[in-house]
């Protein structure tokens, strides 16, 4: 390995993130390196869609076992590390609260630890997210607005945005936490809305499906490209200096406006296939969020490139395509 050549490390590789970001610093000249959870069935499908599988190095390891990171930093000898590993599902986090505790909260120490033992140099991007303010204190939520979590999820984030700012306050680690507002792709996984609603449309519309059952439906989101997001990551960790970023469209959608664009994308009206089940509704709701991202925009130079519209469309055409095949 040249010393001149820039290695990153990632965690949660496997992720909707992972494989974006994964191609983006392929593209960028990076050597890249991945965290591979062991699973009992293969997990690497993302970035085999995205093209990238083959130019990762993928090393085994666990975001709540301290020596398999200090190992994947010792062999990556990496620069850059960006934790996106987690238990990301909000629903999820009420079943299993101590679990997503201990991987999101537990496992981002982890990390600022194995970085801290094996290469204080080494910089660090730490994956918050808009549900850190969860009952949000103001109608647009930027770097400043009040935290105030409204699920496990967002507890266990919250532990790990502290602790990124804490290494960086008593430690001078290069530890940034991008607070992300809510980012999608044709890579999310089924379990979140927009991906449920896309893989719904399309199977109705091929008469695999009769009915989408959803929980609230006038939930408020502000919806990016996960594409876009990457970049935001990526620069973050090229500042001379660590921060905290919001970073997000500005725009915000209920979760019935986006069903409508999406059933309206394969030619249906909702409203005929969409059920209430109130079984889907959460114990403590995020009603609304929309994000100020005012700062990333004029430190950073980054915006986003993709409407929610357009948005739509991909995910949708790539459920079209999947399930034509
Ligand atoms: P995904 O759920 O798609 O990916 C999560 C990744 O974490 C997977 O690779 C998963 O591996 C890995 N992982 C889970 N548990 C462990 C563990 N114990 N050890 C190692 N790896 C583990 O999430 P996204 O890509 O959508 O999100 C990336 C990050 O950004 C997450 O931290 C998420 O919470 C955060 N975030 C996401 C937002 C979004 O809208 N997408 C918004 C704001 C923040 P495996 O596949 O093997 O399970
Ligand atoms: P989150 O913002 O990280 O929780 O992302 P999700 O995609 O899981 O949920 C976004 C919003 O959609 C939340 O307010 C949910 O309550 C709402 N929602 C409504 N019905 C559903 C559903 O069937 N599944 C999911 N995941 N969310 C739903």
């Amino acid at each position: 390995m040249s010393n001149s050549v820039r290695r990153a490390l990632i965690t949660g590789i496997t992720g909707q993130d992972g494989a974006y970001l994964s191609r983006l610093l392929l593209e960028k000249g990076y050597e890249v390196f991945g965290l591979l959870a062991r699973r009992g069935t293969d997990t690497t499908w993302r970035l085999r869609e995205l093209g990238v599988a083959a130019e990762i190095r993928l090393i085994d390891g666990d975001l709540l076992d301290l020596s398999s990171l200090i190992r994947a930093l010792e062999i990556s000898r990496a620069s850059e590390v960006y934790n996106l590993g987690a238990q990301s599902f909000v629903g999820t986090s009420w079943q299993q609260p101590l679990l997503t505790a201990q991987v999101n909260g537990q496992g981002a120490i982890n990390v600022l630890e194995a970085v801290r033992l094996v290469n204080r140099d080494a910089r660090f991007y730490q994956a918050s997210t808009s549900e850190m303010f969860g009952l949000a204190q103001s109608p647009e939520q930027n770097e400043g607005t009040p935290f105030h979590p409204r699920s496990p999820y967002g507890v266990s984030k919250l532990m790990a945005h502290w602790a990124t700012v804490n290494y960086r306050e008593s430690h001078g680690l290069h530890a940034s936490s991008g607070i992300l507002f809510n980012h999608e792709s044709p890579l999310r996984g089924l379990e979140f809305v927009t991906r449920k609603i896309t893989h719904a449309a399309c199977a109705i519309k091929n008469g695999r499906q009769a009915k989408l059952y959803l929980g609230n439906l006038d939930a408020k989101r502000d919806w990016g490209f996960a594409g876009d997001y990457v970049e935001a990551m990526w620069a973050m960790l090229q500042q001379p200096k660590p921060d905290d970023y919001v970073v997000a469209t500005g725009v915000a959608t209920s979760v019935r406006e986006f069903c409508r664009l999406a059933f309206e994308r394969v030619g249906l009206d909702y409203a005929q296939y969409v059920e209430i089940d109130p079984g889907l509704f959460r114990p403590a709701e995020v009603e609304f969020l929309l994000g100020d991202s005012t700062k990333a925009r004029s430190r950073l130079s980054w915006k986003p490139k993709t409407s929610l519209p357009e948005l739509i469309a991909m995910m949708v055409d790539a459920d079209v395509r999947r399930q034509t095949k």
